[in-house]
């Protein structure tokens, strides 16, 4: 039986990519060696960490003015690096909190300056994106978190800077790669691979450059964006591994045909899906339908006293698996990543339609 992970994160991969991996940890290119064994210093992984920012910077269309990293720490460490570099002391950065992840990033924010919270869904357990909201005219910065990989809710429209000297940093984390962006409209984009690239272990950062010059404390080295660009995101050993099958990622996005194909299949697939939670009596959307994620969907019991694990089992029986919901929301989350591929969205919707409870 065919198998369909819907997991969240670390979630599903591309079969093409598993393969590739396969055989590059028992030889990479003909060295002889493992790809997990080999030394970040060798020809053919310095080439790989230049194929790999090639290829996103390809991708996503970065502009020139942008630099491309790759670290460690995950997304959570971005909730500190960025405020620990571009937030000099005393002053204060607009968040908007749209989840668990966002409430996260103010966290840290609070910890080295003033994080204003200009927006949050809170009140409505994260069920929409917050459209009304007036920016600090001496904020330095707007963080957004660009899909709520709990909730289900997603940007369509990213927030317009109103002040010259701002400037819109968001974590991507959940929905890098699945849909057409325009990098220019960001100071700083960050995200972890598990969701939509790769394994867990290495943290894609998007940076405009003048960005980086500002020097508003003492960072330690690992903390500091300028020795991670100047040192090319080697400046201690980086994740070889988690580079390589991100690169792999990346190859199979372009032969599909690169992002705006992908995002065509992306929407297809979401709407399959989420036609069919409208349509069906037994299922309802938590979230507000102008902001439902095309990554993270949601969908509970219309009649809440149904048993949830019934239909869990029903779907582990027909290989439909990880789809429980995050307990926070509750019912069942469907993560229809880039690599889910729309075969796993048609068995789940007739596994929909034919369940009867
Ligand atoms: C998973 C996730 C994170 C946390 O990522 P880590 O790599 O575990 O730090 C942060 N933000 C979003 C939107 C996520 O989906």
């Amino acid at each position: 039986m065919k198998i369909y992970n819907f997991s969240a994160g670390p979630a599903c991969l591309p079969d093409p990519v598993i393969l590739a991996t396969n055989q590059a940890i028992t030889e990479y290119k003909s060295t002889g060696m493992s790809v997990i064994e080999m030394s970040h210093r060798s020809e053919p992984i310095e080439q790989l960490f230049g194929e790999v920012t090639h290829r996103i910077k390809q991708l996503l269309r970065v502009p020139e003015n942008y630099e491309v990293l790759w670290l460690q720490g995950g997304a959570s460490m971005q909730f500190s690096m960025v405020p620990l570099n571009l937030l000099p002391d005393g002053s204060s950065a607009d968040y908007i909190e749209t989840g668990s992840w966002s409430a996260k990033a103010i966290h840290e924010c609070n910890k080295v300056g003033f994080a204003n919270v200009i927006g949050s869904s809170k009140e409505n357990n994260f069920s929409y994106i917050p459209n009304k909201f007036t920016q600090k005219f001496d904020s330095k910065y707007l963080h957004i978190t660009s899909n709520n990989t709990i909730y289900g809710t997603q940007y369509k429209v990213f927030p317009r800077i109103n002040n010259k000297d701002s400037f819109l940093v968001a974590d991507m984390s959940s929905d890098i790669l699945s849909r057409v962006i325009d990098i220019s409209q960001f100071g700083l984009i960050y995200a972890g691979a598990q969701k939509n690239m790769g394994p867990a272990g290495v943290t894609l950062v998007i940076i405009r450059n003048d960005l980086v010059s500002k020097k508003y404390r003492d960072l330690p080295a690992m903390l500091d964006y300028g020795v991670h660009i100047k040192k090319r995101s080697m400046f201690n050993t980086p994740p070889v591994f988690s580079v390589y099958v991100v690169n792999e990622t990346l190859k199979w996005i372009e032969g599909i045909g690169g992002v705006e194909e992908i995002e065509k299949v992306n929407i297809r697939k979401a709407n399959k899906l989420y036609s069919e939670i409208d349509r069906n009596p037994l299922f309802r959307s938590p979230v507000n339908i102008n902001d439902r994620s095309m990554m993270n969907i949601p969908f509970v019991f219309a009649d809440s006293s149904m048993d949830d694990n019934a239909f869990l089992g029903y779907c582990t029986d027909r290989g439909l698996l990880t789809l429980k919901g995050h307990r926070s929301v509750g019912g069942f989350r469907a993560s229809v990543y880039n690599a889910m591929p729309e075969s796993g969205v048609n068995e789940l919707v007739l596994a929909m339609q034919e369940y009867k409870g």
